[in-house]
């Protein structure tokens, strides 16, 4: 309670302060026509979310929650902020359950020849304890959720196992409930093939954190290929040694900053998660959303922009274990829930911008249509109801609070998602300036608008969205039961 008290006295505090200094700017605008032209120029023209996304990805790197790296991250971002002038700009540090560290992992093929495997581990799961020489079973692509055969089959043995979406269930969900079973069964290791090009490993943990029940290994797309043509001929023995480590409990934090508006009762929040996965850079997951994020702030801020209700940036961690930043944030901040007009999330990669997802709430997409008209301009006034829980709009999404998605094309994000080639050198520097310029005048507009784009939901009409949008079992898995 103590906290949360701080904080809105800190957000009032930085009311006054924030609104001389808008009053001050020279570039202000009172025409809000006039501010949007200005934001768009300046996403478009200053570079400022490439040339922070460089640093970002060059000087700190991959970002696994509860790292050093992380850690690294979330001063860099509160550096930033402060110095665009976010006096109030702060961290709000929580408890990460479980850390864990990467070690190494390796695979051969014994028997019927011996070759290289290559496998790398998801997220939070534990290794080996040493070297382990085991036969290797194939599940196929199982039709549901369930063990396809018996435990006594699967016992000892690495399991290979395809993991897909079941109607509008996201893979991990499947992946989880798999894995549980088959460490009750025995089994030594669960196999998942990777769907990447060049035999690219994939990882997650998504459904696996605090610690996966054993070692859950990403297989390399063309490994699976050959140990499926061996198995077809005879059994197959491999040899595993993977050495992860859990560091116990932590500290993680998000970074927060304010661009106070007129009439502060009110607030627009736009967020980006900074944690990222360790193979690579996580340049464009989420260091673009990130970068855009923060570039869209420091633009807002620098044309003394005054918005009717205030625009709150959000920086979370932990999002790629199961949004763990923005629900520590918003059990941190339940009075202010109510205040909230919605929740802008940019986490698709820095694609060409689209327009935004009302995840599964049909009722917003008129009043958007109207409040982000500015945006049809960019490409991107595409406003549809389409839902997912993948990201941290689950988190907002659950309180039943406008939680908006930036639409992007899909572009060739999916082939370096969470892989090794998630670099700085893939990001196209004129389709970030667009997402940072949506981003920001999305915000502004939404800040600006008269009304809210549509009310909270209740606890029984969330459940009602969950069920209409197919996207239960994804919320039990990050979630657990909702309360009624
Ligand atoms: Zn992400």
């Amino acid at each position: 309670m103590k906290r949360l008290v701080l904080l809105i006295t800190l957000l009032c505090g930085s009311v006054s302060v924030g609104v001389t200094q808008g009053k001050a700017a020279p570039t202000a605008g009172d025409d809000p026509h006039d501010d949007i032209a200005r934001i768009v120029g300046y996403a478009n023209t200053r570079g400022g979310a490439l040339i922070f996304l460089e640093t970002l990805t060059d000087t700190v790197g991959g970002r696994v929650t509860g790292s050093p790296q992380s850690h690294a991250a979330s001063d860099l971002i509160l550096k930033t902020l402060k110095d665009a002038g976010f006096e109030s700009a702060h961290f709000e540090e929580y408890t990460l359950e479980s850390g864990w560290q990467r070690g190494s992992a390796r695979g051969q093929v014994l028997s019927p020849v011996t070759a290289p495997l290559y496998v790398g581990s998801y997220g939070w799961v534990p290794g080996t304890s040493g070297r382990i020489e085991i036969p290797v079973v194939d599940l196929g692509t199982p039709p549901g959720n369930d063990l396809p055969q018996s435990a006594e089959s699967v016992r000892g043995t690495a399991v290979l196992v395809d993991v897909h979406s079941i109607g509008n269930a996201p893979t991990p969900v499947m992946r989880a409930l798999m894995a549980h079973q088959l460490a009750q069964a025995g089994a030594a290791a669960m196999l998942v093939p990777s769907d990447k090009p060049d035999r690219m490993l994939y990882t997650s943990a998504y459904g696996l954190y605090p610690r996966a029940p054993l070692p859950v290994l990403s297989v390399a797309r063309e490994d699976t290929l050959f140990l499926r043509r061996l198995l077809a001929k005879g059994p197959v023995r491999i040899q595993l040694d993977i050495q992860n480590t859990f560091t116990g409990s932590t500290n993680e934090r998000n970074v927060i900053a304010d661009l106070p508006g007129t009439n502060p009762g009110e607030m627009v929040l736009v967020g980006a998660h900074f944690d990222s996965w360790d193979p690579a850079q996580g340049a464009d997951d989420n260091g673009s959303g990130v970068a855009a994020v923060l570039e869209a702030a420091r633009i807002l801020k620098s044309l003394g922009t005054r918005p009717r209700c205030t625009i709150r940036f959000a920086f979370f961690s932990g999002e790629e274990e199961a949004n763990l930043g923005s629900r520590a944030y918003v059990a941190m901040h339940q009075a202010e829930i109510d205040r909230l007009r919605a929740f802008l999330l940019m986490d698709d990669g820095a694609q060409l911008p689209l327009g935004f997802a009302t995840n599964g709430r049909d009722d917003l997409v008129a009043p958007l249509q109207k409040t982000l008209q500015p945006l049809v301009g960019l490409g991107a006034g595409k406003i549809d109801a389409d839902a997912d829980m993948e990201s941290d709009n689950a988190s907002f999404m659950v309180l039943g609070v406008p939680s908006l998605t930036l639409q992007v094309e899909p572009g060739d994000y999916d082939v370096r998602h969470h892989a090794i080639t998630d670099t700085f050198d893939k990001i196209d520097p004129r389709k970030l300036a667009l997402d940072t310029a949506v981003m920001a005048v999305a915000a502004y507009s939404l800040a600006n608008a008269e009304t809210r784009p549509g009310r909270r939901l209740s606890p029984n009409e969330v459940k009602e969205l969950l069920k209409k949008t197919g996207l239960e079992s994804a919320q039990e898995l990050q979630f657990g039961s909702l309360q009624p």
